[in-house]
């Protein structure tokens, strides 16, 4: 059964971490001329509204995004100089999506990407839920630059890596619904890069089952693949049982320095964003490079 619905979490702390992550990568990508895909596996309705009835009902925006920007979309603290250079991409990007200038929509990721997009780059972005598609595909009606695709993500990883244009990021966010999520990335992620060693992987998870989380990265790290960082950031202690306690993200092949801008990143918003004192992050390669 798919119950899970990402307009009821859109904004959320964990979205505000993957989304400035992505905004980087994308930043990353458009520094050489030539084209490049993304392909968004898991990848939502694109942009969510803050106001809706959703979103009201759980809150979780005003701990995440509400942190950093007002309803009115002014700043809601100020920001060191490194920490709102690094969060600059994403902020510019939800500044885009709300050209009233008020905090309404919340861009998710195939929005921000294909805001990030050039002319001559792609995106295909897959969701399985028929209602959600649905909602994706007419947000890019006659787009030519985007791909909306309504099937299993797991089974377009096999299909559509490696891209024509061989230069890329693959997102892979899960709605960690089910109680093998952590071996089914692990496993498609594996299969993907033996086709596409080159690609950039983003590979989201949360920070609930540290047991879990702790077997996944002992997996990557003998894998025999190099070159992956782990990022997390985490709101309260990470051993309270059952609880959505933080956000992790998983990147292969990142690009040169970005363990140092995370590392800017994560510090500056742990605190932000941290529930409790026991809030903390961490930036650390799990495998580095041979
Ligand atoms: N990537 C989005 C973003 O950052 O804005 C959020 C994605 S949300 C965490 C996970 C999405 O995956 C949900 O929209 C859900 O309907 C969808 N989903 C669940 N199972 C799926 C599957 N097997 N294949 C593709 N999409 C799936």
């Amino acid at each position: 059964a798919m119950n899970y619905r990402h307009a009821y979490h859109a904004g959320n702390f964990a979205d505000v971490v993957k989304h400035a992550i992505l905004a980087l990568l994308l930043e990353h990508l458009k520094a050489k001329d030539k084209p490049f895909r993304v392909i968004d596996t898991h990848a939502g309705i694109g942009l969510y509204d803050l106001t809706a009835t959703e979103a009201g009902k759980t809150g979780e925006w005003q701990g995440g995004i509400g942190k950093l920007l007002r309803g009115d979309g002014k700043p809601a603290i100020d920001l060191s100089r490194k920490l709102a250079e690094a969060l600059a991409p994403y902020l510019a990007t939800i500044a885009a999506a709300n050209p009233n200038g008020k905090l309404k929509h919340y861009p998710g990721s195939p929005w921000l990407v294909r805001h990030l997009l050039r002319d001559t780059d792609r995106l295909t972005a897959v969701e399985m839920h028929p209602a959600d598609h649905a909602t994706l595909a007419a947000l890019f009606a006659g787009d030519i630059q985007v791909k909306a695709i309504e099937l299993d993500g797991w089974l377009a990883l096999g299909s559509f890596v490696p891209p024509k244009e061989r230069r890329g990021l693959l997102l892979i966010d899960p709605p960690f619904e089910q109680p093998d999520e952590f071996k089914t990335m692990f496993e498609r992620f594996e299969k993907a890069y033996q086709r596409w060693p080159t690609g950039i992987y983003a590979l989201w998870y949360p920070i609930k089952d540290i047991g879990a989380v702790a077997n996944f990265h002992k997996r990557l790290a003998e894998s025999g693949i190099t070159k992956i960082l782990g990022a997390e950031l985490w709101v309260r202690e990470r051993t309270t049982p059952d609880t959505f306690n933080g956000t992790g993200i998983v990147i292969c092949n990142p690009p040169w320095q970005l363990d140092r801008t995370l590392d800017t990143l994560l510090t500056g918003l742990a605190p932000i964003l941290g529930e409790t004192d026991k809030a903390g992050r961490r930036v650390w390669w799990i495998r580095g490079e041979t």
